[in-house]
């Protein structure tokens, strides 16, 4: 009986010793699993490395790495700053009126004060006709308007100031142009956009214009897309993209630095026209290094824009504060791209409200937008009415 159980025990012992040895090597592999898909790959390159043991520690059947586990979900990020619906452009003009407040007290206020001396003498005439220099209009409009509204008083035989303010008035509109047609071209042509190509020399506000004038459009309900085709400036595309964003508007732009701004402004209208928006806006480089470089450059996106379509507006953006400066800058554009119209920048800044009579005579095409400040809505659709009006207070 004794021997028996020595028996059994010895087996016994023996079995949990052959059990134990067996069993080993599978706990081993089993907690390599919790690797994630990656760690598994590079542990499991280590395991297999060059001793001999690699099929017996991890035989290549049992070392394929672990299903990957699946990555967590990023967590959302901040919420954006919520897209902003502009306010429509009728009526900004009448709405900014105070934003002239200099030009009404160096044009409007003195032209008034003159007016109402009662002596409209030779002298009086010749300190109207200052004035009227003296606000940027340039000598031939300031001469021929004196002469014109000499000949109305005489003719009214009224030395009435509201009378007189009424003929100044008539005047100053005749010489602003109330009739010409100051139309934005901003309506897409069948399932292509209308493309408006943004130009002038930098520091005009070339760029800020561009966003603002997305936001008049977006704001009468239009669709925009803009172009960042100033690659010249790094920092142009980034100040574009910062405008669109506010308002929802996809920027093309090129990731590299002084890309070629005719295949920027390509890509611009391709996008358009495939996203299906109603105008593309296309900012550009305005370096006057050279005549021909300019022209070369201007000439080629404008060459390219064609390919696909029209170009329905070439818009001159003018700083209103540089005065003959300007309208050297604006002479030279003129040269070399066909001008559809003028934006004239900074209008609030300057007591020279005179400079919108004198681009006009120079280029004979309209301006369309004034720059009324730096807030987002501060770029208006020029209306000659409501100029004067704010002119003569
Ligand atoms: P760009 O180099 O021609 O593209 O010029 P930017 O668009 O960068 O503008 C140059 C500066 O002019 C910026 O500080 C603008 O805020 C400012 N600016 C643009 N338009 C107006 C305007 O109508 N009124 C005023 N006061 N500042 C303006």
């Amino acid at each position: 009986m004794v021997t028996v159980s020595i028996i059994i025990a010895v087996v016994f012992v023996a079995l949990v010793a052959v059990g134990g040895a067996l069993l080993a090597p599978r706990v081993r592999r089993r907690r390599g699993g919790a690797y994630t898909g990656r760690e598994a790959a590079s542990r499991g390159a280590a395991t297999t490395a060059p001793r001999g043991e690699a099929s017996v520690a991890a035989p290549p059947a049992e070392v394929k790495a672990p299903e990957p586990v699946p990555e967590a979900p990023a967590p959302p990020g901040p919420p954006g700053p919520p897209i902003e619906k502009p306010p429509p452009s009728a009526g900004r003009m009448t709405r900014l009126r105070s934003r002239l407040a200099r030009s009404q007290t160096a044009l409007g206020s003195a032209l008034l004060s003159l007016l109402s001396s009662g002596k409209l003498d030779e002298q009086t005439w010749e300190e109207i006709e200052e004035v009227l220099i003296t606000a940027d209009m340039g000598a031939g409009p300031a001469a021929s308007m004196v002469s014109r509204l000499r000949t109305d008083v005489k003719v009214a035989g009224t030395s009435d100031l509201t009378e007189v303010k009424e003929l100044l008035r008539a005047d100053l509109l005749e010489q602003v142009g109330a009739h010409l047609d100051r139309t934005l071209h901003a309506v897409p042509h069948g399932d292509r956009p209308a493309v408006l190509l943004v130009v002038g020399v930098n520091g005009t506000g070339k760029t800020t214009t561009c966003g603002k004038l997305a936001r008049v459009l977006i704001g009468d309900g239009r669709t925009v897309l803009l172009g960042a085709a100033d690659t010249f400036r790094a920092a142009a595309a980034d100040q574009l993209e910062t405008w669109g964003n506010r308002v929802g508007a996809t920027v093309v732009r090129s990731d590299r630095e002084a890309a070629d701004p005719a295949s920027v402004a390509f890509e611009a209208v391709s996008a358009g026209t495939a996203r299906g928006v109603d105008a593309v806006i296309v900012d550009t480089a305005g370096r006057l290094h050279t005549k021909t470089g300019l022209m070369d450059e201007l000439g080629k996106i404008k060459r390219v824009i064609e390919k696909h379509g029209t170009v329905d507006e070439v818009l001159l953006v003018l700083d209103a504060t540089t005065g003959q400066n300007g309208l050297r800058q604006a002479r030279v554009f003129a040269e070399v791209v066909d001008i559809t119209g003028i934006v004239l920048t900074k209008l609030d800044g300057t007591a020279k409200g005179g400079i919108v009579i004198a681009v006009q005579r120079e280029l004979g095409v309209p301006v369309k937008l004034v720059g009324l400040g730096e807030g987002p809505d501060d770029l208006a659709p020029f209306e000659p009415q409501a100029f004067v009006d704010a002119l003569l207070g």
